[in-house]
């Protein structure tokens, strides 16, 4: 097992501070290094405490508004998917549709790949994150595996998949009706691809993987874990590219057609857990994304990873989280630090 180094560079800012009396000022700033892709995550203790500056408080009131005015047109609701959301031909999917339970898998009406389906989450228009169950996603999820098998079955080229999903309008959903996005391409998306390159660079390297080395290095460093479920380890991401972000590695499998019953029992357990912890700490909305290194072959150098990240919270008028420094830098800042993070979230395991 290669040791994997948790880097970062520290610089110090100084100016005369109007709260503190127009003294002297001195704010240490720590920039931690992501040790597979090198993705820079900025920290400054000054913040720290003062995470409603840049999250202000959720309007749960204004939540519930805008639920009770959507729910009448929502094409997600009382059943209306059924005439108004589109289906695969029958040699892509025998039914057109998937469903298990409360969740139901159809075609993305303006695809962004090959294969871009939705599932809805449940019949409930709205709920908190509290309220996504580990039950309500494990039905989601063995649709969405179920799904991407057919796809590969269809066109053995889409090779490449991941599980997605947008809570709420800061992160990005045009409905409020809890769904997943799930994608199948021949190729990866940019961030995909850059997992799988620098996995790959990393096990020619090392001759070890960096997903397998890194869940070792977590559970013995402690201070990130969460928790560890059978083969996948759940902890907080070291240099973060989103708020609050959690992640999880699943040891034994590269990609999602190895998966069985329990490795989606347990990313819906994982997820459900994390959703309560970030209801208690007052954040509202979320995106993750689960990769899948290409299901035609095993990849000694790659295993499933999942990002799952707050977004700003909801509220009226909201500002996003994604900024200049985000967007454009590709840099993240570091709201409250991963270690602190990572000992509230294990109450919820
Ligand atoms: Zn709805």
């Amino acid at each position: 097992m290669a040791k994997i180094s948790f880097e970062s560079w520290r610089q110090t800012a100084i100016f005369h501070n109007p709260l503190k009396n127009g003294q002297l000022d001195t704010q240490e700033i720590e920039v931690r290094i992501d040790p597979l892709t090198g993705h820079q995550s900025t920290f400054n203790p000054a913040l720290e405490g003062k995470i409603s500056i840049l999250f202000p408080d959720t309007d749960y009131a204004y939540l519930e508004e805008r639920a009770e005015a959507t729910q009448g047109q929502c094409f997600m609701c009382d059943g209306r998917w059924r005439t108004a959301t589109p289906t695969y031909s029958t040699d892509i999917l025998p039914g057109g549709r998937l469903q298990r339970g409360e969740a139901v898998l159809f075609p993305n009406l303006f695809p962004l790949a090959a294969f871009h389906a939705v599932v809805i989450l449940g019949d409930r228009h709205f709920r908190l994150p509290n309220e996504i169950s580990a039950d309500l996603l494990e039905d989601a999820f063995a649709i969405s595996v179920e799904y991407f098998r057919e796809c590969h079955r269809y066109n053995p080229s889409v090779r490449y998949f991941t599980i997605n999903a947008n809570f709420l309008l800061p992160a990005g959903a045009s409905v409020m009706h809890p769904h997943l996005q799930l994608l199948g391409s021949p190729f990866p998306g940019t961030h995909h691809q850059l997992l799988l390159e620098k996995s790959l660079a990393y096990y020619e390297a090392n001759g070890s993987c960096y997903w397998t080395d890194l869940a070792k290095e977590e559970i013995e460093r402690g201070e990130r874990m969460i928790t560890r479920m059978s083969d996948s380890t759940w902890f907080t991401a070291y240099a973060p590219v989103g708020a609050n972000e959690t992640d999880a590695v699943w040891t034994e499998t590269s990609h999602f057609l190895e998966w069985g019953t329990a490795e989606i029992r347990q990313m819906a357990e994982g997820i459900a857990g994390v959703l309560r912890g970030y209801h208690d700490m007052k954040f509202s909305t979320y995106n993750f994304s689960c990769f899948s290194g290409p299901v035609d072959r095993s990849s000694p150098e790659f295993r499933c990873f999942l990002r799952l990240v707050n977004r700003q919270n909801a509220m009226p008028h909201h500002r996003t989280d994604d900024y200049y420094f985000q967007k454009l830098l590709k840099n993240e800042i570091i709201i409250q630090r991963p270690e602190k993070l990572a000992t509230f979230l294990r109450r919820y395991f």
